[in-house]
């Protein structure tokens, strides 16, 4: 299995390359404000129609030709990542970039094979310390001081400029070995929800990490109403923006730090975990509002996302039940549907049937293990007739 990892790596450019460096992070806003202002001139137009305008433009801007012919792509990618991101309310309408705040670029490895010599445009030499990108010299770089040679497929290469300095971040793609999958019976249900983030089928809860949260929120709101006393395009105004996104990528990383202690935490007790569809919760959860849903779907998905990653990486097996499996409407000790209890105001309800008390989320989890184990089985029966097969197999052969 291979996995990503990024090395960064501190750059020492002389003038030459200095200046280069600086155009190609210029090339970058600029491709990306001018198709930003063409696009808010004609909506229809699209990103790859964009991409396929770059040679003209290039021929417009002659000085172009001297950059990495890879940059004015990326920085398309990039618009239309920030577009995605718009629509999906994680973030505010793309705006132009100032001279100040885009100062990065991104560039991909290619790589040639001629006469059996594989060639490839950027190379990091760990004897003489450099860095090969295109269309520039090799640049000194400092860093990884253990390691003496680079022999890892490089994906792509982002150079930053910050205050004055710059660094590259180089993702590379590993091969690592994991441990294969042991049939076994550690298995549990897991329910995700807003109010408790995740309910076990073992009875366990696991909150949302609100204390944190509320801290951030607090300090949050006071920095909303300072903005709204600000002068509009001051210079003030924009400290407080910055501090208030700074303070909004620290909530989405107290989130997925938190998250990945949880999921660590499960699959060290657990060999196979089951999960929801996340389209049922969609489904489900229809009383919070369009922001608040899009924003725990994010979360949700994430989670879904880190489990099936990591029990990949520890040789454990996660399931996620059909999409319209009504996990939480389902009495767990008769098995009849009651829909009346759709409505996620409702934590706790009397079974129409058997009278049973449910508690809304655990009930939910204990279907889910129970929906879980019969995809799971169904594969572990596939791998027994293989077993036994090859058994027959050799059985035979004596
Ligand atoms: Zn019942």
């Amino acid at each position: 299995m291979s996995q990503f990892k990024t090395y960064t790596f501190r750059l020492y450019p002389n003038n030459d390359q200095k200046k280069k460096l600086n155009s190609f992070l210029g090339t970058t806003r600029f491709v990306y404000n001018h198709y930003l202002e063409l696009k808010e001139k004609e909506y229809s137009l699209n990103f790859k129609d964009m991409k396929k305008d770059i040679p003209s433009l290039v021929e417009n801007y002659p000085w172009m030709k001297e950059v990495d012919s890879i940059i004015p792509r990326c920085a398309i990618d990039n618009l239309e990542n920030a577009f995605t991101r718009y629509f999906n309310n994680l973030g505010g309408k793309p705006k132009f970039k100032k001279h100040s705040s885009l100062c990065s670029y991104r560039t991909s490895c290619i790589r040639r094979e001629h006469k059996d010599k594989e060639y490839q445009n950027i190379k990091v030499d760990l004897i003489n310390r450099t860095i090969k990108l295109p269309k520039i010299s090799e640049i000194k770089i400092k860093g990884y001081r253990n390691l003496t040679t680079f022999d890892k497929k490089i994906i792509n290469v982002t150079v930053k400029r910050v205050a004055g300095k710059y660094y590259a971040n180089v993702l590379v793609s590993e091969d690592i070995e994991v441990p294969s999958f042991k049939p076994s019976l550690n298995m549990v249900g897991i329910d995700l929800g807003v109010k408790t983030l995740m309910t076990t089928s073992d009875g366990e809860k696991i909150e949302n990490i609100k204390e944190q949260l509320a801290r951030y929120e607090h300090k949050l709101k006071g920095l909303n109403r300072w903005l709204a006393r600000s002068k509009k395009g001051s210079k003030n105004r924009e400290k407080i923006i910055i501090k208030i996104q700074k303070l909004n990528q620290k909530i989405r990383n107290a989130k997925k730090f938190y998250n990945n202690i949880m999921i660590n935490k499960i699959l060290k007790e657990n060999d196979v975990v089951f999960l929801e569809n996340l389209k049922t919760k969609e489904m489900i959860e229809n009383g919070a509002s369009s922001l608040a849903k899009s924003i725990s779907n994010s979360n949700f998905s994430d989670i879904i996302n880190k489990f099936k990653y990591k029990a990949k990486m520890l040789g454990k097996k996660v399931y996620q039940v059909s999409t319209y499996f009504p996990s939480s409407q389902i009495c767990y000790s008769c098995g009849s549907r009651n829909e009346k209890v759709k409505n996620l105001s409702v934590r706790k309800w009397k079974c129409p049937n058997c009278h049973n008390v449910n508690e809304r989320d655990i009930n939910a989890s204990l279907n889910i293990l129970e929906e879980g184990m019969k995809l799971y089985f169904k594969d572990l029966d596939k791998e027994m007739k293989l077993y036994l097969e090859n058994i027959d197999r050799e059985l035979k052969l004596i």
